[in-house]
């Protein structure tokens, strides 16, 4: 009877651990993604594209820095 049922516990319990495997690679994502990508915003004047966040808004849209704001707004582009 042992002789059976010692090599059928000992697949179970293989087919126990790979399952308990699959089972924790599914709860743990390997690449999380807790922060959504910036919304980016090209400069009006030189068309650097910076984080909506640190652009500096002017008349004319947004800019990557003060000078170019004042540089645009000067030149009325
Ligand atoms: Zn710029």
């Amino acid at each position: 009877m042992s002789k059976v049922l010692i090599p059928l516990l000992a697949v179970l319990a293989i087919v126990w651990l790979w399952r308990r495997g699959q089972q924790t690679r599914r709860v743990h994502p390997p690449h999380p993604a807790p922060h959504q990508p910036l919304p980016m915003v090209p400069c009006a004047r030189c068309g650097v594209h910076v984080p909506r966040n640190q652009a500096i808004s002017g008349k004319h849209g947004d800019y990557c820095c003060v000078a170019h704001r004042r540089e645009a707004e000067r030149d009325g582009v």
